[in-house]
């Protein structure tokens, strides 16, 4: 049986891409008393890992090519590489990704070997000035990348346009998950769910309560401990003329796995992203082994100084005459990290079914974002109130490795650093 009726009120905290696309898909269910809040005064909210020009896509591709979201999906390729310097560890990964893209029907058409320097001037004729030393991999055309602020802002809209509620910035500051008393706690007897309160002390009730606030998830759930790391990746960009931009429409997502990756610059305002690929920044309460994100947005403005050198790598194998162009927009993004890199889509034990969390995007969950509200649809109308997807369930705290699991993700190079470290070098 569903915890809630169509008409039941629905808090959902959080609207980045998670919370959005839950309201998105409830709503056109026809649950019709929803109210999400974030902090932020605007979506995107400056708080959101999705508020940014670009993501990587390459998953739940047939949805981004639905109406809401095909505008914001841009299909130039996924160029998958590794330099001649790359690790072992990041050879392997690209060379699954690569037997795994070959073997598949569907995907093998759209694979270009990249065996050479030749091979990738062939595919992408911006980079003939590239070094682009020892570049191995595969150019999959069938990839690309969205435009994430955008894809947020349409589907607020839409969310909008079905009733949805919104109330942002600090009215929509949550403190805390509002439970009534449970009359025999001593025996753990479950507690329920009663609503929100506000930072402002505002209190709003609601039958059930979805929690989709990234990293910040452990502030409003103490109990996932170390479940969830607030994990940090450097952002930064660089500022093109709008004649610089128009020459490099078009080319693909450009990823070197030991270095990072770069995209097609954002046409209206001419800033080509760049992202260093790394084991990323944790912010770890030594009192509790909690990571999370420092509570102003102006502690994570900047990247930090190896980050900076393997972006300058990246450009001067690729795009050498914009290898000295100083960055702007620099920053580190906060994710919510999971040891086994996969999504938490769940009931919180102990909350009879009032509370579910959705979170854990581990880095990779954008991709997603035009249908992870239907798994929050899912387990709140099928089934028994179990998450059938096993590696989605809140996970057992016997997975703590206290955050540092930065180096053992498979997928990743390099490994986590104390962001209380690097910004004391900083200065
Ligand atoms: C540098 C970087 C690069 C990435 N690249 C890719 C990529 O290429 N492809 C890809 O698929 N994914 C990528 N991701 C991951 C992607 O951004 C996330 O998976 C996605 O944003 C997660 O969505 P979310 O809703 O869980 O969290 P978020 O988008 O972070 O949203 C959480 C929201 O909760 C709000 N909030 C937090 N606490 C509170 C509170 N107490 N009260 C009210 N509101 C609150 C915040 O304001 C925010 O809007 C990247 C992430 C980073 C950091």
């Amino acid at each position: 049986m569903t915890p809630v009726s169509k008409s039941d009120s629905i808090i959902i905290v959080g609207a980045g891409a998670f919370g959005l696309s839950t309201a998105l898909h409830l709503a056109q269910a026809g649950y019709r008393n929803i109210t999400v809040f974030d902090k932020g005064a605007e979506i995107p909210s400056p708080f959101s890992a999705a508020n940014d020009v670009n993501k990587i896509l390459r998953e739940a591709l047939e949805a981004w090519k639905t109406p809401l979201f095909a505008p914001h999906y841009h299909q130039t390729g996924f160029l998958h590489c590794v330099s001649e310097a790359a690790p072992q560890k990041a050879v392997n990964t690209l060379n699954s990704f690569r037997a795994s893209a070959e073997r598949h029907p569907e995907v093998r058409k759209h694979i270009v070997p990249i065996d050479s320097r030749d091979d990738i001037i062939g595919a992408v004729r911006q980079f003939q000035d590239g070094s682009l030393p020892g570049w191995k991999g595969y150019l999959n055309q069938y990839d690309g990348y969205a435009h994430s602020s955008n894809a947020l802002k349409a589907v607020h809209e839409a969310c909008i346009a079905l009733g949805v509620q919104f109330i942002l910035g600090e009215a929509g500051d949550i403190a805390e998950i509002l439970y009534e008393t449970p009359t025999d706690h001593a025996n753990h007897q479950t507690r329920k769910a009663t609503g929100i309160r506000t930072r402002q002390n505002t209190t709003h009730n609601a039958t059930l309560v979805i929690i989709a606030a990234g990293a910040s998830a452990p502030n409003l759930i103490p109990s996932l401990g170390t479940q969830i790391v607030a994990r940090s990746w450097s952002i930064a960009h660089i500022q093109l003329s709008a004649a610089e931009a128009s020459s490099l429409r078009g080319i693909p997502v450009t990823y070197a796995r030991d270095l990072g990756f770069l995209f097609e610059p954002e046409p209206a305002t001419g800033l080509l992203k760049l992202c260093p690929m790394g084991g990323g920044f944790v912010n770890t309460d030594p009192a509790t082994g909690v990571s999370r994100p420092p509570d102003a947005l102006a502690d994570s403005g900047f990247v930090p100084a190896g980050d900076g050198r393997r972006l300058r790598r990246l450009l001067a194998q690729t795009l050498p005459g914009l290898a000295d162009r100083p960055f702007v927009g620099e920053r580190l993004c906060w994710f919510a990290d999971t040891a086994d890199s996969d999504y938490i889509v769940d009931y919180v034990p102990d909350t009879s079914r009032s509370v579910v969390l959705l979170s854990g995007d581990s880095g990779h969950g954008f991709k997603m974002f035009p249908i992870v509200g239907s798994w929050v649809r899912s387990l709140l109308e099928e089934g028994d109130g179990n998450q059938k997807v096993l590696r989605w369930r809140w996970k057992s705290p016997a997975v703590d490795l206290a955050g540092n699991w930065g180096d053992a993700v498979s997928w990743r190079v390099g490994s986590s650093e104390e962001f209380r470290d690097i910004r004391a070098s900083r200065s």
